[in-house]
């Protein structure tokens, strides 16, 4: 994802408007790995502006999706997550604590070409489920 100062920049030069608010979405965003849902993101944006509307929230992150900059994920948890690590990665989700980790998968996942001759594969993302490092600590029982 660019930075907030480089987004400001692209949606003035697309002749979108840059408000206080859609600055706030860019930079709760910014550097964030926790691959917030929307709520967790206008949560942060609020805490600095308190009027700040959900619906403005989503309306930011899908101008953010619709231009690439941003991707969506769904996980299979209640809602969707927000991602600003655009660069082709897989994820892991803890079933304990719930975190989603960015994880590099080392093979590639392939659909057999005899069974699916006709299918183009544009994108494969791979979800891991499990206990990350620390819930596995926690949770350890000797045998
Ligand atoms: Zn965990
Ligand atoms: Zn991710």
């Amino acid at each position: 994802m660019r930075t907030p100062e480089e987004l400001t920049e692209r949606f003035r030069a697309l002749g979108l408007k840059v408000t206080p608010q859609r600055q706030g979405v860019f930079h709760a965003l910014w550097g964030n790995d926790s691959h917030p849902t929307a709520e967790a993101i206008w949560d942060r944006v609020r805490e600095t502006m308190p009027t700040v509307s959900l619906r403005t929230v989503y309306q930011v992150l899908n101008d953010l999706i619709d231009l690439g900059e941003i991707g969506a994920v769904r996980l299979g948890t209640s809602s969707v997550r927000f991602d600003p690590n655009i660069d082709g990665h897989d994820h892991f989700v803890c079933r304990g604590c719930g975190r989603v980790h960015d994880v590099h998968a080392t093979a590639m996942v392939e659909l057999p070409a005899d069974h699916y001759p006709d299918f183009e594969v544009e994108a494969t993302q791979i979800v891991f489920r499990g206990r990350c490092p620390a819930c596995a600590r926690i949770t350890a029982v000797p045998s």
